[in-house]
């Protein structure tokens, strides 16, 4: 196979546009994509011609507005390409409008109170700095979704929105630093995707996997991953067929899959591209996950991308790796070799240091769900603390300019931003640290506390917005200065004393930073219910009205979308539970104490003197549970039933955290207990072994 040869074969890409259009045709939409300026209308109909002739030759039938509404996957509504002719036959046509607006019913997305149900109609409209794509047949056209007045109802028109931001004020810093050549300053994300790969039996044998995305029930398997022998290890030929045909089905789409290994824990893996745009990165990230599971389901497996699929061993994550880039090839978070460079550097710097402190709830809310809650301030990787890693020499570097010292490294004298030169950070990737949750890597942040079935638009909304409004801070100080370097110096010494609280190079895991964390007034937000009342906080609603991201309302409405998908999710897992507990569970439990009965029965018509005391000590055991599971399941339909009625979402969230939750973890535990002890041949499903090891 000839990777460069089908890299992108079925993506509406710059090489095809430049080929398929007339030259000014495509100047003029070469402009819009690179410099966000609004799109000619006369062109549109030109356009979508093209993409029409394009995508039918390659097979196509249909096409579809591809976007992102607030359920946090994309949507889809395909069309045919045909239209009737006077004979009764049809040909196939695609107009500017079509390619430029869509008219949906929104009636059944997620607008938490946004879309009044008397004004159903919703809008997308493309995003031509995102290529149109051929899935399964149909013309994919990335879209933003927004309301008939005009408020968002998706994902990545804040996304664009919050690029925009960051863009402007960028670009002020730049000039300050006697950039002029620079025109664009835009987000880079690599996201690198973690998931489990299990046998499509096994899935389709527990209900809790087919409802809910992760077992309710399981005991530990006597094998887990304290071997560690999973990560980085050889990889077994059926998955290495799957991800063969992965990165095929992925480059077709245009996406530089790069990296892939095996996890930490048993069936899991990691999937890294090349990072790109952030807005294109984030609809990449769609389409990967997407076609991790259809590809799974081509080679008789199931792709679980849930954060806590399995009990006692790793759950799965996405790092998004952030940084800037300018369109002349430029990374803004790469120190560079002059002094400009280098208090360049250390103010982009420190506007993120600035941002990560004053924003720690909204950086630890945009992470927040119900599966992630099972990862964050649980007893595995991020904690739920919100930090920044510098790393040694950058922290040395710091210190130094802070108190004026002597920087011990190379250049042993007193550093003064914008004169002197930082001495050369390490980017070696040995020594980083893989505990904190937002960690600077040599040229860029890893923000490691997202869920792996995240949309990263969400996470990323926040990191450029909150960025965005510390250059703004900054740019506004320095352009009134009257000596550049004076208030450069000035303004950096004086953010590290105000923010150095929130850095922390040490193992975030321990209780002691916990401790630590505390006595340095940081933010501990344990789950989601805790976390998103944040949301609209006055300081964040400010924000995001100051930097034309979101309007009150929007803040609002997305809050309560996150809360109400809490306390769903919570919902079908508590009737998961009852309904796995009552109608399997319980049955084969009492089947094989029947059968007991009947050993103990048998035992005793042979002679009294045989010993029953095992049996008599198993029976007593698994009926004492299984009344006890039962019980539980009572108790959680009864909270169920009062979290129903409860009508404040903040309430009903917090009321599932605080009792359902708990309840849960009760009636499994009966549950966990009686598969240790029940038959094999009686348990109702498979257990963590047979899954766990199924590939
Ligand atoms: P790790 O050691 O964490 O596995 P890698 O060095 O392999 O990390 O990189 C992880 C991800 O970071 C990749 O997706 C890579 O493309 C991305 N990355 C590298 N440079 C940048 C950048 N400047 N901006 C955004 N992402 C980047
Ligand atoms: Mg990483």
């Amino acid at each position: 196979m000839k990777v460069p040869e089908i890299f992108g074969e079925n993506v509406f890409n710059l090489q095809v546009m430049q080929d398929k259009l007339p030259k000014e045709v495509f100047k003029s939409l070469k402009e819009t994509i690179d410099k966000g300026t609004p799109l000619d209308a006369g062109i549109a109909g030109i356009v979508a011609n093209a993409m029409k002739d394009w995508a039918v030759e390659k097979g196509a039938t249909h096409y579809t507005h591809w976007f992102q509404p607030m359920t946090g996957i994309t949507a889809e509504k395909h069309d045919s390409f045909i239209s009737p002719t006077k004979d009764g036959k049809v040909i196939m046509e695609f107009s500017g409008k079509e390619l430029v607006v869509g008219e949906s019913d929104a009636s059944s997305f997620p607008s938490g109170g946004v879309r009044a149900t008397f004004e159903a109609r919703g809008y997308t409209a493309w995003d031509p700095t995102s290529f149109a794509f051929i899935k399964d047949g149909t013309l994919c056209i990335p879209t933003t979704f927004f309301s008939y007045s005009g408020e968002v109802l998706d994902k990545k028109t804040p996304l664009l929105r919050s690029m925009r931001a960051l863009n402007e004020q960028a670009l002020r810093i730049l000039r300050l630093f006697g950039n002029t050549s620079v025109k664009r300053v835009f987000p880079t994300v690599g996201a690198e995707q973690e998931y489990f790969l299990i046998d499509r039996k096994m899935y389709d044998a527990r209900k809790d996997l087919v409802f809910s995305g992760r077992t309710l029930f399981g005991a530990k398997a006597p094998k887990g991953q304290e071997l560690e022998d999973h990560y980085f290890g050889p990889i077994k030929l059926r998955v290495s067929e799957f991800m063969k045909d992965l990165d095929v089905e992925l480059w077709k789409l245009g996406i530089f899959a790069k990296t892939k290994h095996n996890e930490v824990a048993p069936s899991q893996h990691e999937l890294a591209p090349i990072f790109t745009v952030t807005n294109l990165a984030s609809d990449q990230n769609q389409l990967i996950m997407e076609t991790m599971k259809k590809v799974a389901s081509r080679h008789g497996l199931y792709c679980l991308l849930h954060e806590k699929p399995f009990e006692g061993i790793n759950g799965s994550g996405k790092h998004n790796n952030w940084s800037l880039s300018t369109d002349k090839g430029g990374n803004l978070l790469d120190p560079g070799s002059t002094p400009a460079e280098n208090g360049q550097f250390m103010l982009f710097l420190m506007a993120v240091v600035k941002a990560v402190d004053e924003y720690q709830d909204l950086l630890r809310l945009t992470v927040t769900s119900a599966g992630n809650d099972h990862r964050l301030g649980a007893n595995e990787a991020p904690p739920a603390i919100v930090s920044i890693y510098l790393g040694e020499e950058l922290t040395e570097v710091i210190d130094a300019l802070e108190h004026d010292a002597k920087y011990k490294g190379k250049s042993k004298q007193i550093m003064k931003l914008g004169v002197d030169t930082l001495p050369e950070l390490p980017k070696d990737t040995t020594d980083r640290n893989r505990t904190s949750p937002f960690a600077f890597t040599g040229n860029k942040f890893e923000f490691r506390m997202l869920g792996s079935t995240f949309s990263i638009a969400g996470p990323n909304i926040i990191v450029n917005t909150i960025v965005a409004d510390e250059l703004r801070q900054f740019a506004d100080e320095l352009e009134k200065a009257p000596d550049f370097n004076a208030a450069l110096h000035d303004l950096i010494v004086r953010t590290i004393k105000e923010h150095k609280r929130i850095i922390y190079n040490g193992n975030n895991y321990s209780e002691e930073w916990k401790k630590e964390a505390e006595r340095r007034g940081l933010l501990n937000l344990k789950n989601s219910a805790e976390a998103l009342p944040y949301f609209a906080a006055k300081k964040n609603i400010e924000l995001f009205e100051r930097n034309k991201v979101f309007t009150e309302r929007e803040v609002r409405s997305r809050m309560e979308i996150m809360l109400d998908n809490y306390s769903k999710v919570l919902t079908i897992e508590a009737l998961t539970m009852i309904e796995m507990g009552r109608q399997d569970i319980y049955p084969a439990v009492n089947a094989y104490i029947a059968e007991l009965c009947g050993v103990i029965e048998h035992k005793r018509e042979v002679t009294a003197k045989m010993d029953i005391s095992a049996e008599k000590e198993v029976v007593e055991r698994l009926s004492a549970a299984n009344s006890a599971m039962y019980g539980s399941a009572q108790e959680i339909e009864g909270l169920v039933a009062e979290a129903k009625r409860i009508t404040d979402t903040e309430k009903q969230a917090k009321f599932f955290a605080d009792k359902v939750i708990p309840a849960m973890e009760k009636m499994r535990a009966f549950a966990d207990e009686m598969e240790g002890y029940t038959a094999k041949k009686y348990w109702p499903f498979p257990t963590y072994g047979d899954i766990l090891f199924s590939v």
